[in-house]
C-alpha cells in the first residue's frame, strides 16, 4: 500500500522538490492538495492527474477529515503557519510532515506535539538530510568513534539573499526570525549529529552588514555550543553570504562533509583519505518514502517532532544570548530529546 500525501502550500520548495519527489517514492505518493491559488488548483491538478475531490483550499482544509485517500498532510507554508495547519491536520485525524523551521517558538512546537498525540497520529520534521546516505555516515562515525571521541565541529550553513526583500522570510511576521531559523538549524543540527550529543549551553553573537536590506530579521549569527563530552561547536549562518559545510575534528582523526547540507549530491572526505561517494537520490523521496514506512511498517521515525522542538530551544536560546549582548545560556535538554 501507498500513503496519499497532501501537500499545504505549493510555493517553490512543493513545486521543485516535494512533487516530482513523490513520482518516485515507493510508499506514498501526491493525492492531494491544499492552496490559497485557484489557478495552482487547475494546473497541479491536470499535471499530476488529481481527483476533484482531493484539492483543497485553506477554508475548507478541515473537511479533509473525511477524505480517506489522504493520510499524510504535508505542511509546506511560511513558518508562521505551520502551528495551525499541522495541528488542524492532527484533528482531521491525519499524520502531518511540518517542515523546518518547526513554528514560530517552542511554545508552538507544544502545541503541534499534542495535538498529534492527542489524535494518535505520527509527527515527522520535513528534516531530508537524516534520510541521505552521507549524513548517516556521519552519524555512524560518531557512534563508533570511528575517528575517536568527537572534540569539535564547526558548521556553516548560509546562502546570499538578494530578492525581493520584502519577501515572507524576511518578515519576522511570518518567519519568526532570519538566517538563524531558516538555514541555521542546519547547522545546529551539523553541531548535534556531529558530536551525538544535545548541548548544555550556547553563546552568540550577530553580525549585520546590510541593514537597509535586512529590516526585520538577523543576517548573520555565529555561535558557540558546549556538550556534556566536553566537545565544543561552532556554528556560523547567513542570508549574506554562501557557505555550506560541517567539519567533525576527533581525537584520532577528522571527517568533512561539503556541501554538507545542500539538496545534493553531497561530498565528503576523512583524514585518512577516504573519499565518501554514495550514489545520488532525491533527499525529499528518501525522507518522504521513510516517513510513510514509518507509519506503514513501525520503522524509526528519522526526524521526530521532538527534534523540531529540541531545534527551536537551541534556536531561541541563541536570540536571547544575542539579546543579552552574548550570555552564555544554559540549555536543560535531555540526553536524548530528539534523536531519533
Ligand atoms: P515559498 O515562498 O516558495 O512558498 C510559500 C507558499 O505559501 C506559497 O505557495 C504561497 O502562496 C503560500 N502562502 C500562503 N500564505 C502566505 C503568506 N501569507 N505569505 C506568503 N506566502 C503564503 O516558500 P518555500 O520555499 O516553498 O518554503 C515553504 C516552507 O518550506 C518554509 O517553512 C520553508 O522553511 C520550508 N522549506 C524547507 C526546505 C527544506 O529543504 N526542507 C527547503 C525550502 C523551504
Amino acid at each position: 500500500k501507498k500513503l496519499g500525501i497532501a501537500l499545504v502550500g505549493l510555493g517553490s520548495y512543493s513545486t521543485y522538490q516535494l512533487a516530482p519527489a513523490l513520482q518516485d517514492t515507493k510508499n506514498c505518493y501526491l493525492a492531494g492538495i491544499v492552496t490559497g491559488t485557484p489557478s495552482k488548483a487547475i494546473s497541479w491538478a491536470k499535471k499530476y492527474s488529481l481527483a476533484e475531490h482531493c484539492i483543497y483550499n485553506y477554508e475548507n482544509f478541515d473537511t479533509i477529515k473525511d477524505n480517506k485517500d489522504i493520510d499524510i498532510v504535508y505542511v509546506v507554508l511560511p513558518n508562521a503557519m505551520h502551528a495551525d495547519f499541522c495541528i488542524r491536520a492532527a484533528k482531521a485525524g491525519k499524520h502531518v510532515i511540518c517542515e523546518k523551521p518547526m513554528a514560530m517558538n517552542v511554545a508552538e512546537c507544544e502545541q503541534i506535539i499534542s495535538a498529534c498525540k492527542k489524535a494518535n497520529v505520527k509527527l515527522g520534521m520535513g528534516y531530508r538530510l537524516h534520510s541521505e546516505p552521507y549524513t548517516q555516515q556521519v552519524q555512524e562515525f560518531v557512534k563508533k568513534k570511528t575517528y575517536g571521541d568527537v572534540t569539535f565541529v564547526s558548521a556553516e550553513a548560509a546562502y546570499r539573499s538578494t530578492g525581493n526583500p520584502d519577501q515572507w522570510r524576511l518578515n519576522r511576521e511570518l518567519s519568526g526570525g532570519g538566517a538563524l531559523v531558516n538555514m541555521g538549524v542546519y547547522a545546529i543540527q551539523s553541531a548535534i549529529y556531529g558530536t551525538g550529543e544535545n548541548p548544555i549551553s550556547v553563546a552568540a553573537q550577530e553580525f549585520s552588514t546590510r541593514p537597509e536590506y535586512f529590516k526585520d530579521t538577523d543576517e548573520t549569527i555565529t555561535a558557540q555550543l558546549n556538550f556534556p563530552s566536553g566537545a565544543i561547536a561552532n556554528i556560523t549562518t547567513s542570508h549574506n553570504f554562501s557557505a555550506n559545510s560541517m567539519y567533525v575534528a576527533g581525537t584520532n582523526g577528522w571527517f568533512k562533509l561539503q556541501p554538507a547540507n545542500n539538496y545534493g549530491p553531497l561530498s565528503g572526505s576523512t583524514s585518512d583519505g577516504k573519499i565518501l561517494d554514495f550514489p545520488h537520490e532525491s533527499q525529499q523521496k528518501l525522507q518522504m518514502d521513510d516517513f510513510a514506512s514509518h507509519i506503514l511498517h513501525g520503522s524509526t521515525n528519522l526526524a521526530p517532532g521532538e527534534m523540531g522542538k529540541r531545534d527551536m530551544i537551541i534556536v531561541s536560546a541563541i536570540y536571547e544570548s544575542i539579546a543579552k549582548g552574548g550570555k552564555t545560556i544554559r540549555l536543560d535538554i535531555p540526553k536524548d530529546y530528539g534523536f531519533a
